[in-house]
């Protein structure tokens, strides 16, 4: 287990168990935790881990054997593959989570399965190449939706190994764990419920009082009209099917606008992370992007700042301040004010490749979410990834520009800079 952190709603656990079934074998989940925390940071291992606590009650509910682990993930996985009748792996589509199940697929004595577990509909099906935006996706992935949008029968496992001896060293699933990874600790982990039982209270809060309202709500920045689920999903802690089964049950204008991010934005990303070997970097881009922001680099700007000016939002812009404020506090920015905040860095930073970086930095050090297939499309969208060239102005060249004057003809952010200039709360 490393991408889908929850026992319930899970392919790849339902898989082994059939294939554990088949051949009179107990299964063992494995979780491996990095102990370099390459991955991220406390604010997002604390969330990782309190989700596992989940996890593990989950599986002993269940009657199935759990180990936590501290170690190279593959390394982990291959030292109990020695005497596995098959691996089973969920999938993830960054570079490492590929390259980890890659490895174990190469050097395992035994048969490796990897089970899609995090798209609602998997990357090579849903599309052959690089999308160029999210029409050509959702043309192709639309009509493939209903033969994946169905439940996930759970079975017992055929063998109950809740007490399977294991070899090697195993770790308590508690925060413990995280004294001894080298991990950043300067970002305090949030006070929000993890786990599957929480993301599930989520959708059913927000699919009973906001997602009739979604499509008229979800870009106004002063009303908690999103579901609020992206932590859930960045983590696996609950199945996109299962989220994209009950909002299609539920039908409606809300319900297709909310589909159009969960499944065609979100699984775009995906499309991006998985063709794109460049995904986290500028060179990633259009070339008509990259080309038009380098040539506009030079513009004379109004300002500039440092790194360490924009991390502690002292910038001239109360909004873009208020917006850094909840990403540093709160772990998140409302979904229509995150792409203000992406954008304004073109506008500050005389290098676009520094403002590229900057803002992925900022985004995957404090998001909650972050370090997802979707924070490298969703940073790139404001730098004209997956969007069509305007009409050439001096600083945003031909990337399409989004300015506080437009964002206040759609609300009043007053409210929202009140909250964050004095701290915020969630
Ligand atoms: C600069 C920038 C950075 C971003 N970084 C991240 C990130 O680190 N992690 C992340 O999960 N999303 C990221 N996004 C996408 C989007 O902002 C968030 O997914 C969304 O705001 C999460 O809030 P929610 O769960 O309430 O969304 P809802 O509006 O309730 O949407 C439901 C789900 O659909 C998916 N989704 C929604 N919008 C998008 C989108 N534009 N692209 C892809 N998937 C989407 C998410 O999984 C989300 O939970 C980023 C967008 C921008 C512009």
């Amino acid at each position: 287990m490393e991408a889908a952190q929850r026992a319930f709603g899970n392919p790849a656990l339902e898989f082994a168990l059939a294939l554990a079934r088949a051949r009179k074998r107990p299964v063992a989940v494995v979780f491996a935790l990095d102990p370099s925390g390459s991955t991220g940071t406390l604010r997002q291992h604390a969330f990782l881990l309190a989700g596992l606590a989940h996890v593990a009650r989950g599986l002993a509910e269940r009657g199935v054997r759990f180990s936590l682990r501290l170690g190279s993930p593959p390394e982990i996985v291959l030292g109990l593959a020695q005497g596995a009748a098959a691996v089973v792996t969920d999938r993830g589509y960054l570079r490492h989570q590929r390259a980890w199940r890659a490895e174990v697929a190469r050097r395992a004595p035994c048969a490796v399965f990897q089970v899609e577990t995090e798209a609602v509909v998997p990357v090579e099906l849903a599309y052959p190449k690089e999308a160029v935006n999210a029409a050509a996706l959702r043309r192709r992935i639309q009509p493939l939706l209903p033969r994946f949008l169905r439940p996930l029968p759970e079975q017992d496992p055929p063998v109950p190994s809740a007490n399977l001896p294991l070899p090697g060293p195993e770790e308590p699933v508690s925060l413990e764990v995280l004294g001894k990874m080298e991990l950043d600790r300067s970002v305090p982990p949030l006070d929000l419920p993890a786990g599957t039982e929480a993301a599930r209270r989520r959708l059913a809060q927000f699919l009973e009082g906001k997602l009739e309202r979604y499509h008229l709500d979800r870009n106004d920045p002063t009303r908690d009209g999103t579901s609020g689920l992206s932590p859930y999903l960045h983590f696996g802690q609950i199945s996109p099917v299962e989220v994209a089964r009950r909002v299609a049950e539920a039908g409606g204008p809300g319900a297709a606008a909310f589909l159009e991010e969960l499944v065609v934005r979100r699984e775009l990303a995906f499309n991006f992370v998985f063709y794109n070997p460049q995904y986290d970097a500028f060179a990633g881009l259009p070339r008509w992007a990259q080309e038009t922001l380098r040539r506009h680099a030079q513009d004379p700007r109004s300002a500039l700042y440092t790194l360490e000016e924009l991390e502690e939002g002292r910038t001239h812009d109360p909004l873009w301040n208020a917006a850094q404020a909840e990403l540093r506090t709160a772990g998140k920015i409302h979904g229509y004010l995150r792409m203000y905040w992406g954008k304004q860095f073109l506008l500050w930073t005389s290098d676009p490749e520094d403002a590229f970086r900057w803002a992925l930095y900022l985004n995957n050090k404090y998001a909650l979410d972050g370090n997802d297939p979707a924070s490298y499309a969703g940073v790139g969208w404001c730098f004209g990834l997956h969007d069509r060239p305007f009409p050439e102005r001096p600083l945003w060249g031909k990337v399409r520009p989004m300015t506080g004057a437009g964002l206040r003809g759609k609300c009043d952010p007053r409210v929202y800079i009140a909250r964050w200039a004095q701290g915020g709360s969630r």
